[in-house]
């Protein structure tokens, strides 16, 4: 969105500053820029001055407003939640998909049903636990494929980079699940004058997410309490448990989040975005009741397919009681809240909002 800017500015106003969210979205569009578990490097100068690393960033300038207008046809009339059709909790009716899942298995029972009914041709995923701490990107082309990718790891991986192979090698309409920084960098992409395999992307899922560990602190921190190979699932509990539940082969671990606060991405701290506020559904978890999601449907084309898979009984539906609503949003304020207050304090000036292009309307709110 910014013209004339590339690599050697993302190196200088993100790469440099910790600022990066290993999103994948620069990953693999030239031989320069590696990632090596969740760190991404430019190894080598590439000499060109304006380059796609740069505009798919979702940490260099961003015009949220516009991107908005792109996606649901005008800016969002609401601050905390962003722009949405309907707002209700869910499930999986399909007992498997809920018992290998993070929650409630609405993600993995609609990516598969989207599959399965040919609204997409493949899903770029991502494999949470697989024998290792870190998690890996993957291009299902089966259906059979997404279970295989339920669940939740809490550390991120360079998913985005799969879209940059399917430039070169088109994979039809694409379905994408994201955590909220890789659905930006993903409609950044999608808007950019550049060829991308972003621009086959028909569906997108986001994630809700508050904060992501980095791998190397979090390796760290398990070292001598958890064997990472053995890990199953990851869950943070809803507060007040303060607490993050590592399953393993062996039993159950629990550790105060207070432990591994220091091992969150710096970036986490200036993200505004809590529920994928850019992506065609989004879902979360509904506080206390674990096998139930948070459903947010966003575009008239996620709302054609939900109700589809409602019909064939693929998912159900229930309303989300109005006060599990005030609480989702007030977590959504706060998370903007936060975020801009710890940007101002990097910046030291309330109109340098670093990647943010706010109206001032909406900058105030959160100030
Ligand atoms: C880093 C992170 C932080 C989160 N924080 C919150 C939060 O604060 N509040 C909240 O309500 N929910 C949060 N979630 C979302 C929550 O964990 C579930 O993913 C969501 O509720 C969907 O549940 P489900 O049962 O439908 O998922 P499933 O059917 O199990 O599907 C999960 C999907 O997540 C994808 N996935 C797994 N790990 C990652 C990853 N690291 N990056 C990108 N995609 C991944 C997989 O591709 C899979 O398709 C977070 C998720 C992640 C990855
Ligand atoms: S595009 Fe993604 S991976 Fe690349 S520098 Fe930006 S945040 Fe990091
Ligand atoms: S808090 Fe934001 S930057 Fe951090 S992992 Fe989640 S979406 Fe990405």
């Amino acid at each position: 969105m910014e013209a004339g800017k590339g690599p050697v500015d993302l190196e200088k106003e993100v790469l440099n500053e910790g600022l990066c969210a290993s999103c994948g979205a620069c990953v693999g569009i030239c031989p320069y820029i590696k990632v090596v578990k969740d760190r991404v490097a430019i190894i080598e100068p590439c000499g060109i001055s304006e380059g796609q690393c740069y505009d798919f960033c979702p940490r260099t300038p961003t015009d949220i407003a516009a991107l908005e207008r792109r996606i649901f046809g005008e800016e969002s009339p609401d601050s905390s939640l962003g722009s949405y059709i309907s707002i209700e909790m869910a499930q999986a009716r399909d007992s498997e998909t809920r018992s290998r899942a993070q929650y409630g298995g609405v993600v993995s029972a609609l990516v598969t049903y989207a599959m399965n009914q040919g609204e997409i041709d493949a899903a770029v995923l991502t494999r949470p636990f697989d024998g290792s701490l870190m998690p890996t990107s993957v291009m299902a082309e089966q259906s059979s494929q997404v279970l295989g990718c339920a669940g939740s790891s809490y550390i991120t991986s360079a998913t985005l980079a799969e879209l940059n192979k399917a430039t070169k090698q088109p994979r039809g309409a694409i379905g994408v699940v994201g955590i909220p920084c890789q659905v930006m960098a993903l409609r950044k992409m999608q808007a950019s004058k550049h060829e991308t395999g972003a621009k086959g992307v028909k569906l997108v899922i986001g994630l809700f997410c508050t904060w992501a560990l980095s791998y190397k602190g979090f390796n760290e921190f398990l070292k001598g309490k958890v064997d990472p190979s053995s890990i199953k699932r990851i869950d943070i509990p809803p507060p007040p448990a303060n607490i993050l539940v590592v399953h393993t082969k062996e039993g159950t671990m629990e550790f105060p989040l207070d432990e591994i606060r220091g091992s969150i991405k710096p970036t986490c701290n200036i993200c505004y975005d809590m529920t994928s506020e850019l992506a065609d559904i989004s879902v979360g978890m509904v506080e206390g009741i674990d096998d139930w999601n948070t459903l947010i449907v966003r575009t008239p084309e996620a709302k054609r397919l939900i109700d589809k898979a409602k019909q064939d009984e693929v998912i159900e539906s229930r309303p989300l009681e109005e006060s599990r609503l005030d609480h989702l949003r007030e977590a959504s304020l706060n998370k903007k809240r936060r975020a801009i207050s710890e940007i101002v304090k990097r910046t030291g000036d309330e109109k340098n909002l670093l990647y943010l292009r706010l109206s001032d309307g909406e900058s105030r709110k959160f100030l």
